[in-house]
């Protein structure tokens, strides 16, 4: 008999009352933040669920181990559950992406199930599963040895992550994503969480190596990323500027932390992405959300020559309140500077911006 519940069942019995991405994250995270206040033993943990979900003790004990135990967001000592450091930031961060992103390192290979059923709606498991192994085998080197038998209770377990989390479902026999897991992924593209940090290091050798010749400002239209491609050179650009800058926004020279290591730092275009403005760091500044924002948006820009702030007139003459000032008082400021020199933001992206975007 096989080990796994019978799907049909599963339907019946598994968190029987929510019916979303959003909902079934929900719960996860009520549960997390119990099992973080109790640190209960591991039989009251699939106690717990099997008198909130109304389970069985078989699928409570089931979900324990699939959702809590091998996604790696609890471990149990001294007879104990505690959270693991992925469980806080889960619960921390609050987001289904985040948890993803997590069960991604954990499961390798897992969205690209969502990435699949983006492409193709309806498909038996055969056929889910063989596109599946063809997608994720060029990604991961180390699946391409698997044999038939491992394949086939590899990708069962990622399914049955899906299912539960209600990212998928299955109807006659026939896999789809779920009504709240198509909005997730055209939100979220699969492929930003599925991208592997030696895709990032290939572009970023590369946005390096273009960062050594004469700037080009924008990027040549026969250029043509994948998607994929695509997101991994965002992550690499915004890693370099980030960087050069040591996370600090170079207008406002905030820098802040998260638990998790991250900043509020974001990686701004010059001239920006849908000007085609080019992926050179050079076309980079690090910026605050705020003053991103405000730089997108034509409000203040960097004087070309000077490196200095410029906070356009209008708002100077407007009369000042406290968040006005926030934004006016950096005018005539040197911006920040990089660490290395030849990642300065180049004159030539910064004359486009005063020129096209300023509001002067
Ligand atoms: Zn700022």
């Amino acid at each position: 008999m096989s080990k796994y519940p019978d799907p049909e069942k599963v339907k019946m019995t598994f968190y029987p009352m929510v019916g979303s991405v959003e909902q079934q994250f929900q719960n996860l995270l009520d549960m997390l933040l119990w099992i973080d206040v109790n640190n209960a033993a591991p039989k009251q943990v699939y106690e717990q669920l099997r008198d909130k979900y109304q389970l069985s003790h078989y699928f409570a004990r089931d979900i324990y181990t699939v959702l809590f135990v091998s996604s790696g967001l609890i471990t149990t000592k001294g007879g104990q559950c505690y959270l693991t450091t992925m469980g806080k930031i889960v619960l921390e961060t609050s987001s289904p992406f985040v948890l993803l992103e997590i069960f991604e390192k954990s499961f390798a290979g897992v969205v690209g199930f969502l990435e699949v059923l983006r492409s193709k709606p309806k498909i038996k498991s055969g056929e889910l599963i063989g596109t599946w192994y063809g997608l994720v085998k060029e990604r991961f080197p180390k699946m391409q040895n698997w044999s038939r038998k491992t394949l086939n209770n590899q990708s069962r377990h990622r399914i049955d992550w899906l299912r539960t989390m209600k990212f998928i479902e299955i109807e006659n026999g026939l896999f789809s994503l779920t009504e709240s897991g198509w909005r997730f992924v055209l939100q979220n593209p699969p492929e930003l969480i599925a991208i592997q940090k030696h895709e990032i290091i290939e572009q970023e050798k590369q946005l390096r190596k273009s960062a050594l010749g004469d700037f080009k400002p924008f990027e040549t239209a026969n250029k043509i990323y994948s998607l994929r491609q695509s997101f991994a050179r965002d992550r690499a650009f915004r890693s370099i500027v980030t960087t050069q800058y040591e996370h600090y926004c170079a207008v406002c020279g905030i820098k802040l932390p998260v638990p998790r290591g991250a900043y509020l730092a974001e990686a701004a275009h010059i001239i920006p992405k849908h000007s085609e403005g080019s992926d050179d760091p050079r076309n980079g500044l690090c910026l605050c959300r705020n003053c991103h924002w405000v730089f997108d948006e034509g409000v203040i820009t960097v004087n070309p020559n000077k490196l200095t702030v410029m906070v356009a007139s209008y708002l100077q003459k407007t009369d000042a309140n406290p968040s006005i000032r926030a934004i006016t008082k950096y005018n005539g400021n040197e911006i920040r500077s990089v660490i290395d020199i030849k990642y300065s933001p180049s004159k030539i992206a910064l004359e486009w911006h005063s020129d096209q975007i300023f509001l002067g």
